[in-house]
């Protein structure tokens, strides 16, 4: 069963391929011939989801799905949030968007942070559904770790000693925000579309 995931990231379309598995091939934008950038400018997650779910609804009537993830410090009151792309600005930097969280906290004692992925699914009749994976943990002092991508070498999830970039893919999708909101995503399809034989 073919479902369109909108976005161009190969590294999430391969992840969110192995955490939904058969019978569900996820299909790229391009596949489907959508070359454009989304528009994503609403100013929550779940705001962000849905406009890029209902752009590629409305445009190819197919079945997908869009998310839109952000980290929320508590003390920065909830930034970068949905601004975390392009937190330190328009370049995307990874470095500077991490050092302008680490500079923000620098006289904090509360270092409590949350990764939130929001996502919207669009079914072919265009019924929508919304589904929220959040992870609880808090911003290290200087970035640890190699693996990953983003903020995940200052953030340290709840109960654990090594930060996202410190830990392997399979290891942080098993308890990540994006594995979280996937997780629920991949049980509403299941329910609804495969034959459990109960
Ligand atoms: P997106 O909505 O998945 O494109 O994420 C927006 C921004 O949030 C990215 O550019 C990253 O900076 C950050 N981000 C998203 N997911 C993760 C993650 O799993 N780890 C670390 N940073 C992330």
């Amino acid at each position: 069963m073919k479902i369109c995931f909108a976005s161009n990231n190969a590294h999430k379309l391969k992840e969110i391929q192995q955490l939904l598995g058969p019978p569900f091939e996820i299909i790229s934008l391009e596949a489907l011939g959508c070359t454009e950038e989304l528009a994503e400018d609403q100013d929550t997650l779940e705001g962000n989801a849905l406009q890029k779910a209902a752009y590629v609804w409305e445009k190819y009537k197919v079945l997908c799905f869009a998310d839109d993830t952000g980290l929320e410090v508590e003390a920065l009151n909830n930034e970068p949030g949905v601004y975390s792309a392009r937190y330190a600005g328009p370049e995307r930097d990874n470095q500077a968007n991490m050092q302008k969280v680490l500079d923000g906290l620098k006289d904090q004692d509360n270092r409590r942070a949350r990764f939130r992925t929001s996502i919207a699914l669009i079914l072919e009749e265009g019924e929508q559904h919304l589904f929220n994976g959040i992870v609880e943990g808090h911003i290290v002092g200087a970035p640890r770790g190699e693996q990953g991508f983003g903020y995940d070498p200052i953030f340290m999830p709840e109960g654990k000693d090594r930060t996202f970039a410190e830990m392997d893919s399979q290891e942080k999708n098993q308890i990540s925000h994006r594995g979280r909101a996937v997780q629920q995503l991949v049980s509403f399809l299941q329910h609804r579309y495969v034959q459990t034989g109960t």
